[in-house]
């Protein structure tokens, strides 16, 4: 059983002289507030935190991770909180005891793969501190060294869960020795049986390969001690999970797993590896295709070392590993190289393994403390990440910056095009709210909901953002072809043609093909977008008769009345040089011939015009813009309204009314009435043929004692 004075000496082996009061201080208090409480074996719940303290010290970590692994449990299983424990030891030490307590809230139920790879990232995501997440890794290897002592069902949902999840954690923070222990006794619960019968098999021949070992270790030594080189070898027997892991990968039995001895050559420089290598390639024969070179393409988790498998003396197959000692260190240590590193030994000799360390900490002592090296770990593993839970409790990883429009798009499409609404954490939310780590996320839909344009401002993932150009593109196509069969409809019928016959006889298709169209359907959306003139294709479709005939008697709707009305007989708007289009002035801006204006594509009503000026044009999708102009030979009146301020009620009317008569314009409403300032505000509507004449009696008004101000009005 451990006991503090142990954790005490493993800290101080690694730092000597420092200052333990705090770990002392933490110790106590947590002795004090889990007295009382049993671990399932019997025995006071105290062994606990000593012993993940323990592990902590002989890891090398800092006296701060020490006292929080001392303390990790107060806070969910005693009456302490986060702010008393700040009080008492710091806000360091609070803040790894309450990221350890938040992640053990997090439960993993077991799916698939997938699932498991999300949750260790939305782990190591919540861990806001690497400590956090080193002294729940210890937790668990504690408890999984002590799972017998729990109930069967029990032990087999941690081990799982331990193999799922925390295992290849600590591969990716590169702790191998961890991630070696955990899967070993993850196997030992998950599958008793076969393990018990690989560790007879193993031990019953663990004398000769011990003796082999040793050995091969002198072989070894001797070797490059005659070449010169000072460098240290280790041996072993792989342990039974890798053992167990070869077996399944190859369907062997263990008789005939080759190479479960693996020897580890430790040197001085980088190029002494290589070097090294070569020697023991002209000593033993290699194996071909065994050959790993670590160094210089090193794993994500920053191990670096060459592996090499040759046949030793006695045919048997033997890997060895060839790396400095800085390699050494991080390939066992991982991240928690870090503190070893920072505190021990800068003297040794340098090589590329331990750059990215180094340069962390050389950044980092200028910041001054040890979040950036923490935050690059994390962004080094993890990106911009960021993981959400569905109701059902599966795990989504997002970008970092999504919004609920995002994780509906990510459930499925239909969900995000129906997206009407969210819950986060059961609270509704606006679409546009960033989710944070571990939110849960409800989406509310509806059938009536569409993707709007403005989405696409507040999706971060690319595949919502796809989603929801797709819907716009299709659904802008949809009106754009209706827009365009319109088109072509009308003008077919001035020529008293037939649109569905037109259709029908292929007359349509035949035309599209003419005009270089897939099929009619794109024509039909082309002429809605303005890309291509509708009478280009009517010219095209037109029997020979009916174009030499033009037309006289037309069926009109009401939009064609209104578009007689205004441009007949000369036409008024010129539209790329084509002119007889479907156009309508649009109300907002009421354009007279003469202003500078911009036609605007629209869904089922032709080409409305605004004036350039308009502010509700400089809106409009600039896609569906078109070129206009005014026809020069245009003669229609196009309606104006004014409001007058005059300065008196009494006779103005009649005295501005003569003004419009002058100038030959008809007045058709007019309406004055008293502002309470004792003076009138006069509202006109008439025609005008153009700007020209609008100007001239803005002038005429102006110049009139009566008006004080003109304003023109839309509509
Ligand atoms: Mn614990």
């Amino acid at each position: 059983m451990v006991r503090i004075d142990d954790v005490i000496d493993a800290y101080l082996m690694k730092r000597p002289g420092s200052d333990i009061s705090r770990i002392q201080r933490a110790y106590i208090y947590s002795a004090k507030q889990h007295e009382g409480q049993l671990r399932k074996s019997g025995e006071p719940y105290m062994i606990h935190p000593l012993a993940v303290a323990q592990i902590i010290a002989e890891m090398g970590l800092d006296e701060t991770s020490i006292c929080a692994a001392l303390l990790h449990d107060t806070i969910e299983d005693t009456d302490t909180t986060k702010e008393v424990v700040a009080r008492l030891f710091g806000s360091d030490v609070a803040l790894v005891v309450d990221g350890v307590t938040k992640l053990s809230k997090i439960n993993f139920t077991r799916r698939e793969e997938r699932q498991a790879e999300s949750f260790r990232k939305l782990l190591v995501a919540m861990s806001n501190d690497i400590r956090v997440l080193i002294v729940k890794l210890a937790d668990r290897l504690h408890n999984m060294r002590t799972l017998h002592h729990m109930k069967p069902e029990a032990r087999e949902s941690i081990a799982q869960e331990t193999r799922d999840i925390y295992a290849p954690l600590s591969d990716r923070l590169g702790i191998s020795w961890l991630r070696s222990e955990l899967d070993n006794l993850s196997l030992k619960y998950l599958e008793p049986a076969k393990y018990e019968e690989l560790a007879k098999k193993v031990d019953k021949n663990r004398k000769t390969r011990q003796a082999f070992i040793q050995k091969t270790i002198k072989e070894l030594q001797a070797t490059l001690n005659a070449a010169g080189y000072s460098a240290r070898v280790t041996g072993r027997l792989k342990n039974l999970f890798s053992i167990y892991e070869k077996m399944q990968a190859k369907g062997l039995d263990y008789a005939d797993v080759q190479d479960a001895l693996a020897f580890r050559v430790i040197c001085k420089t980088m190029s002494d590896c290589y070097a090294i290598l070569g020697l023991i390639h002209s000593h033993w024969v290699p194996v071909p295709g065994r050959f790993k070179d670590y160094i210089a393409m090193p794993k994500p988790n920053h191990y670096q070392s060459l592996h090499t498998t040759v046949v030793g003396k006695g045919g048997e197959r033997v890997e060895i590993q060839i790396r400095t000692e800085d390699m050494h260190q991080i390939a066992e240590y991982g991240v928690a190289a870090h503190w070893t590193y920072k505190e021990g030994r800068p003297s040794g000799p340098s090589t590329d393994a331990f750059n990215w360390l180094r340069e962390l900490i050389e950044n980092q002592s200028e910041v001054g403390d040890s979040d950036e090296f923490l935050d690059s770990v994390r962004v080094d593993l993890f990106r911009d990440e960021v993981f959400v839970f569905t109701p059902k409790g599966d795990v989504k990883s997002l970008r970092k910056g999504a919004t609920p429009i995002d994780f509906a798009y990510a459930i499925h499409s239909e969900v995000g095009d129906q997206c009407a609404g969210a819950r986060v954490n059961g609270v509704q939310v606006p679409l546009r709210t960033t989710l944070k780590n571990g939110d849960m996320v409800d989406i509310v839909t509806s059938k009536n909901q569409r993707p709007s344009p403005h989405w696409l401002d507040l999706v971060k993932t690319s595949r919502a953002r796809t989603k929801i150009r797709a819907y716009l593109r299709a659904e802008q196509r949809t009106q754009s072809r209706q827009v365009g069969q319109e088109l072509i409809e009308k003008g077919l019928r001035r020529y008293g043609c037939s649109f569905n016959k037109m259709m029908k006889t292929g007359k349509l298709a035949s035309a599209a093909s003419a005009l270089k169209f897939g099929n009619v359907e794109d024509l039909l959306a082309s002429v809605g977008y303005g890309k291509v003139e509708a009478n280009e294709v009517i010219d095209n479709i037109l029997p020979d008769d009916k174009r030499d005939n033009p037309p006289d008697a037309v069926k009109e709707g009401p939009i064609e009345k209104v578009i007689r009305k205004v441009k007949r007989p000369e036409g008024g708007i010129v539209l790329d040089g084509l002119d007889n289009l479907l156009v309508q002035f649009a109300r907002c801006c009421s354009p007279l011939p003469g202003e500078d204006i911009i036609g605007y594509v629209s869904h089922g009503r032709g080409i409305v015009i605004h004036r350039r000026s308009c502010s509700k044009a400089a809106m409009l999708d600039p896609e569906r813009r078109a070129q206009v102009q005014w026809s020069s030979k245009a003669v229609s009146l196009r309606p104006v309204n004014l409001k007058l301020t005059t300065s008196h009620q009494t006779g103005v009317l009649a005295n501005v009314s003569n003004i419009f008569k002058a100038l030959n314009i008809n007045i058709n409403a007019a309406q004055c009435e008293p502002n309470g300032h004792s003076q009138g505000v006069c509202h006109f509507s008439f025609m005008v043929k153009d700007l020209t004449q609008l100007n001239q009696l803005v002038r005429a008004l102006k110049q009139s004692k009566d008006v004080l101000s003109i304003e023109r009005l839309p509509g």
